[in-house]
C-alpha cells in the first residue's frame, strides 16, 4: 500500500467518525440515551455499540427507530447526500456527490422527504391512511408500496400568510369534490399532467391534488380565465415549475414533494442542512392506534 492511499483511507475514516459524531449529537443532544421501544432511560452497553434496555430487554443501537436508519447509508454518505439536497441538487447530482447509485439516492431522498414531512404539525394526518404514505415504511424498513393507493385522492389547500405558505390536507375534500365544484359551481381548474390546481376556494389560494389514471380528467370543464393560483400564488408559481421536473411523481408520493417545496419556499436563503439532519435524526412516529 502506498503512502497516498493510506492517507486517503485515514481521511475517509476520519470523515465517517466526524459524520457519525454529528448525527449522534443530533439523535441524543444531551447524551442521555433511552429505549426506543419503551422509553426507559439508561440502557446498558453491549459489544459492538449495541445497547440493551434494562426494562424491556430490547436490543438496539444508536440510530434504531430514527428516520436515517431506514436506509443503509453510512453517516458520511448521509451527510453528503443531505448537504447536496440542501443545496437543491436533483437526485442524480446528489447521488454523484454522495458517491452512491441513483436508486440508492432515490430511496434515501424518499426517507429524507418522509422525515421532513414528519416534522410538520399535520404529520399524523399525512402519514395516515388517506395518503397511503405510511405504506412506504414499516418495522424500520422502507417498503415497496403497491403502485397507487386505492382510496379517494386527497386534496391539499394552499394557504398564504404574508410571505409564508402552508400546504395542508383538506380532509373533508377528495378529488371527486373538486370535479363536482368544477362542474356545478364553476370552480376553475387547471391541469398539469396528473396534477389539478383550482381557483381560490374559501380561505385557500387554491386546492391542489395529484391523481392517477383512475381519475376522470376528461370530465373537467373549461371556464374562462386561469385559476388564481396559476398567476397569483407565489408558492404555486414556485412549486409548479419544480413539480414538472420531479421524477417519480405519483399520487402517493405527491405530499412528499408538496411538503418539501413548502419548506424550501418558506426558508429561501437559509441553510437547510441543519433542518434536514434534525429531521433525519428524529424518531419515526408510531402509527396512531
Ligand atoms: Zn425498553
Amino acid at each position: 500500500m502506498t503512502e497516498g492511499t493510506m492517507t486517503e483511507m485515514e481521511t475517509q475514516g476520519d470523515a465517517e467518525a466526524k459524520a457519525r459524531a454529528t448525527l449522534l449529537w443530533r439523535c441524543w443532544p444531551d447524551g442521555k440515551k433511552w429505549c426506543p421501544r419503551c422509553h426507559a432511560p439508561s440502557p446498558y452497553a453491549l459489544a459492538e455499540g449495541r445497547l440493551r434496555c434494562g426494562a424491556c430487554r430490547y436490543t438496539f443501537h444508536d440510530f434504531t427507530g430514527r428516520w436515517l436508519n431506514l436506509s443503509g447509508l453510512s453517516p458520511a454518505k448521509w451527510l453528503n447526500l443531505a448537504r447536496a439536497f440542501a443545496q437543491d441538487a436533483n437526485t442524480r447530482e446528489a447521488a454523484e456527490r454522495a458517491n452512491i447509485s441513483y436508486n440508492t439516492a432515490f430511496k434515501a431522498l424518499t426517507v429524507l422527504r418522509l422525515a421532513i414531512l414528519a416534522q410538520g404539525t399535520d404529520a399524523r394526518q399525512l402519514l395516515g391512511a388517506q395518503t397511503g404514505l405510511g405504506d412506504l415504511f414499516s418495522s424500520g424498513k422502507l417498503c415497496t408500496a403497491p403502485e397507487a393507493p386505492t382510496g379517494d385522492v386527497p386534496v391539499y389547500g394552499i394557504l398564504s400568510q404574508g410571505q409564508r405558505v402552508f400546504v395542508d390536507m383538506v380532509p373533508e375534500l377528495t378529488a371527486e369534490s373538486v370535479l363536482h365544484f368544477n362542474h356545478n359551481f364553476h370552480l376553475r381548474v387547471a391541469r398539469l399532467g396528473h396534477i389539478l390546481i383550482t381557483d381560490r376556494y374559501k380561505t385557500y389560494d387554491g386546492l391542489v391534488l395529484c391523481g392517477d389514471d383512475r381519475l376522470p380528467y376528461h370530465y373537467l370543464l373549461r371556464h374562462q380565465g386561469q385559476p388564481f393560483a396559476e398567476s397569483g400564488s407565489p408558492f404555486w408559481l414556485y412549486a409548479r415549475d419544480r413539480l414538472r421536473h420531479f421524477k417519480g411523481l405519483s399520487a402517493r408520493r405527491f405530499p412528499l414533494y408538496l411538503k418539501e417545496l413548502e419548506l424550501r419556499f418558506n426558508r429561501q436563503g437559509e441553510d437547510l442542512l441543519p433542518l434536514f439532519l434534525d429531521a433525519l435524526c428524529a424518531p419515526i412516529p408510531t402509527p396512531a392506534a
